[in-house]
């Protein structure tokens, strides 16, 4: 499916965001400010200032809102979270075209704090998602006992494992299927 640059860049953020809950993976992803920053730096999230504690808790809460979009269990749920998660961002739709970059929306308010930012943008981007009929690319890794979200934004929806370094291969997924069942 063709998306803007930044819709894109939006939902690759809520992936790494939702993929760092413990909720999801057993353990914290974003244990300090440290590990927010390198997710903020790794997304290229534009006009976040310093973080602080409460940027910290408030992207905990998020992610949780997040993953609950993914494991919406009907399109009405899914729109009903989404629907919440951007009426309660601050969001200002508005035009820009910075670093570089072709003039393309933005919609978080421009003094929003990380988690508010991140509600509008990432928000609005599974919006598009679902309105284009495509909620099922909102999707869970197909790696057995691995929970990580991930979204198929391949044209022919191939994709079925998430990023991380074990489900990233089929034949390691294939290896492991084949290691447990001689188990
Ligand atoms: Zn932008
Ligand atoms: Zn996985």
């Amino acid at each position: 499916m063709e998306l803007g640059h930044d819709t894109e860049c939006a939902l690759g953020t809520v992936v790494d965001l939702v993929n760092s809950a413990p909720e999801v993976t057993g353990e914290e992803g974003l244990p300090d400010l440290t590990a927010l920053q390198d997710l903020v730096d790794r997304q290229q999230v534009s006009g976040i200032g310093r973080l602080t504690r409460e940027d910290l808790a408030g992207a905990r809460r998020l992610r949780v809102r997040l993953l609950e979009i993914f494991r919406a269990r009907d399109q009405a749920t899914a729109v009903g979270l989404v629907n919440a998660l951007v009426a309660d961002a601050r969001s200002t739709p508005r035009l820009t075209d910075h670093d570089g970059w072709p003039l393309h929306m933005h919609y978080h308010a421009p003094d929003a704090r990380l988690p508010e930012h991140l509600a509008a943008d990432c928000g609005m981007a599974l919006a598009f998602v679902i309105s284009a009929g495509e909620q099922s690319r909102l999707a869970t890794c197909a790696a057995p006992d691995c929970e990580r979200v991930l979204v198929d934004l391949s044209r022919n929806r191939s994709k079925q494992y998430c990023d991380s370094r074990t489900c990233g291969n089929r034949l390691h997924v294939a290896a492991y299927r084949a290691r447990r069942k001689g188990a």
